[in-house]
């Protein structure tokens, strides 16, 4: 999930059906997906800022109203991520510069929002894992993180609220505020893995643009 590109025009539309293509972690490969659920995705990602979008680069700032429109822009943000088959997504790859972050990192688990989140605690205990971004298609890159965090936010109604996560959950919400300030995965890898992501994404866009 980072960003620098290309697409806003035809998303993941892009895909072709051998393309190996997931959505933020853990999601079904695209290629699988019925002609449903595919039209829906695509839909949904047409929403998404994309790398080389410049809001995606911008701070959020803390959002003071705890209002029916804050909740409005909640519900919006869980269906597109839903839609869209992410586990997170931040209101910053919406276009919208609120300190607000949507996740899910198990199917099972209600949508969580978390609202001016701060992180409290992170682990000196760091693991690698691989990431992708709804606004960074074709990327996937191992990013290294703490393996657990502690985060004080608040709910979709300004209660007090805090987070103690590890795994995907933590990574999850580190990727997500990360957003919030301007920062995509491709940040946090060494220069040369960058570049060579970079090189990946354009290529996978090419082949899809052909297919
Ligand atoms: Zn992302």
């Amino acid at each position: 999930m980072a960003d620098e590109d290309i697409r806003e025009a035809a998303p993941a539309a892009l895909a072709s059906d051998d393309a190996d293509v997931e959505v933020e972690e853990g999601a079904t490969p695209v290629a699988e997906l019925d002609p449903e659920t595919r039209a829906r995705r695509d839909a949904a990602l047409r929403q998404v800022r994309k790398l080389g979008d410049p809001v995606l680069r911008a701070s959020a700032l803390p959002v003071d109203r705890f209002d029916d429109a804050l909740r409005a822009e909640i519900e919006r943000m869980g269906e597109l991520m839903g839609d869209a088959l992410g586990i997170g997504l931040a209101a910053t790859q919406i276009g919208v510069l609120h300190r607000v972050l949507v996740y899910r990192s198990d199917p099972e688990d209600p949508l969580t929002a978390l609202v001016n989140p701060v992180l409290e605690w992170s682990s000196e205990e760091t693991e690698i894992a691989s990431e992708g971004c709804l606004s960074i298609p074709f990327v996937h890159v191992d990013v290294e993180r703490p393996a657990a965090v502690r985060v004080r936010a608040r709910d979709a109604r300004g209660e007090q609220l805090e987070v103690q996560a590890s795994g995907l959950t933590a990574r999850v919400i580190q990727h997500e505020m990360d957003h919030l300030d301007g920062v995509l995965m491709i940040d946090r890898i060494p220069r040369e893995e960058r570049k060579e992501a970079m090189r990946a994404m354009r290529e996978a866009q090419r082949e899809a643009s052909l297919a």
